[in-house]
């Protein structure tokens, strides 16, 4: 299948009973979808496992490379099961309990064992994305905790809990999590996203976990929690993407502060080369309906304009009603949007002298991008084992198309998620000239360089040595 509808940021969307058949998925592909994100607070590792594999047949079947995201659900407090929905009203005044055990009539269970003991006099607690408010009265700092109803309607069964403000002592990862991501090791996800981050510990410990397993999933950072505003610039540094997880952030911060940040954060991570994903009711209202808000739609534009590598979509694939839809209206917005805002491309054209290691390697890089703006360069061709020379031309945002070649089979579809950039397998590696020549042949007949086309090539001389890209040529295609 070739990549007909390209486009430069990138679409994730999460898989579930509306789009797990074949057809639909391959139907999504061509619409241009990119990464599926396999959402681990749903369904069990039997379902993720047949979904691992569908995506891994598709591969194989279509020649794609659509990158596998495996979302870790992370301490998230839901209330537990419920016989009936609890209807409350303002000063109201309810008990929570540490006990999952079915719901008397006196009290709400909650499915987070320490609870009581997190909480104290006064805190907010919000229920249901914020829908139901709550202030703590008292706790016994065990088990039971009393508090008042200040706003909301309706505690219905498994909803989301969020204490903004209060330091929870559950750690990061879950005991269901290390199950989960022994499953995504297993598999080789190639991206294991870890929910409500707190600081950038969390994210060394994750990585530190997948070496000790021999992974090679990369880590991707959610940020939905304060705290991880706080410790912003290390998260970005420790992790290798991030997520601006609009949803539990707009529940843990004032949902006004949401905006800045997301731009905030977008623009530290495309100054540090690291991946962005705007994530969360991007085009919600698609759940149900065949078009989407203008609001919406204004939504992805500007998450484009942010300098997002990528937009992501939850419940508009996983149960909605228009899972192909949803992908061919979010392409035709980014597309349009690529196509009209000069402001997304040649940025961070600058070298990081700090970085003794790649200097010169980022050097040529910023170089190559220089000469693809001035010369209207058809494409930029990287050559990469690590990844490294794909994430630093990216970061530079030309508006040349990005061909990256490398021998590492791990790297396809790790590489999708990426701003602009399209991966092949390559592993020829002669002389510079005839590895050159190689890749513009196969370009060219993959139709996606034609006659008169200038391309410009990075590579590492001698090419065997398979080093730092160390040289740039410009090519006009015969
Ligand atoms: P979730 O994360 O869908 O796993 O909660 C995204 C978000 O909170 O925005
Ligand atoms: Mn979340």
């Amino acid at each position: 299948m070739n990549h007909l509808k390209f486009n430069r940021t990138k679409i994730v969307a999460t898989i579930g009973p509306a789009c797990e058949d074949k057809e639909t998925l391959i139907e999504m592909i061509r619409q241009g979808l990119d990464v599926v994100r396999l959402n681990f607070s749903h369904a069990n590792h039997t379902v993720h496992e047949k979904y691992i594999k569908l995506i891994r047949e598709i591969n194989e079947e279509y020649k794609t490379k659509i990158a596998i995201l495996q979302d870790l659900q992370g301490p998230k407090m839901r209330i537990a099961e419920l016989k009936n929905p609890v209807h409350v009203q303002p000063g109201d005044i309810i008990t929570i309990k540490c006990d999952t055990h079915i719901q008397t009539e006196d009290y709400i269970p909650i499915v987070y064992d320490t609870f009581a003991k997190d909480v104290n006099e006064g805190d907010l607690i919000l229920i249901d994305d914020g829908k139901v408010e709550l202030t703590v009265l008292s706790t016994d700092k065990s088990s039971t905790v009393e508090l008042r109803v200040d706003s909301g309607e309706v505690i219905k069964s498994r909803k989301g809990v969020n204490l903004p403000y209060t330091r929870i002592s559950e750690p990061t990862i879950t005991d269901q999590d290390y199950k989960d991501i022994d499953l995504g090791i297993k598999y080789s996800v190639d991206w294991i996203a870890l929910s409500f981050v707190r600081s950038a510990k969390d994210i060394h410990v994750l990585k530190e976990l997948i070496r000790l397993k021999n992974g090679k999933s990369k880590v991707i950072a959610k940020i939905e929690k304060p705290e991880a505003l706080e410790d912003i610039d290390a998260i970005i540094e420790a992790a290798d993407g991030i997520m601006v997880a609009r949803g539990d952030m707009g529940v843990e911060i004032p949902m006004e502060d949401v905006p800045i940040w997301q731009k905030r954060i977008v623009e530290k991570c495309n100054i540090a080369a690291k991946p962005v994903i705007v994530a969360t009711q991007v085009m919600e209202s698609m759940i149900e309906n065949r078009r989407p808000t203008r609001a919406e739609v204004n939504d992805v534009a500007n998450a484009v304009i942010d300098g997002a590598d990528a937009v992501m979509l939850s419940a508009e694939t996983s149960v909605g009603k228009y899972p192909v839809e949803v992908i061919q209206a979010m392409a035709s917005i980014i597309r349009k949007t690529e196509q009209e805002a000069d402001s997304i491309y040649y940025k961070n054209m600058f070298i990081d002298k700090a970085d003794k290691k790649h200097v010169l390697g980022a050097a040529v890089i910023v170089s190559a991008c220089t000469l693809a703006k001035e010369t209207d360069a058809h494409a930029i061709v990287g050559m990469t084992q690590s990844g490294y020379t794909a994430f630093q031309i990216s970061h530079c945002r030309p508006r040349s198309n990005i061909f990256i070649f490398t021998n590492n089979k791990d790297m396809l579809c790790t590489l999708n998620l990426i701003w602009g950039v399209r991966a092949f397998y390559y592993d020829g590696f002669h002389s510079t000239d005839a590895t050159i020549h190689e890749i513009h042949e196969f370009l060219k007949n993959k139709g996606l360089v034609t006659k008169g086309d200038i391309v410009i090539n990075t590579a590492s001389i001698p090419i065997q040595e398979r080093g730092l890209t160390n040289m740039v040529k410009v090519t006009r295609i015969k």
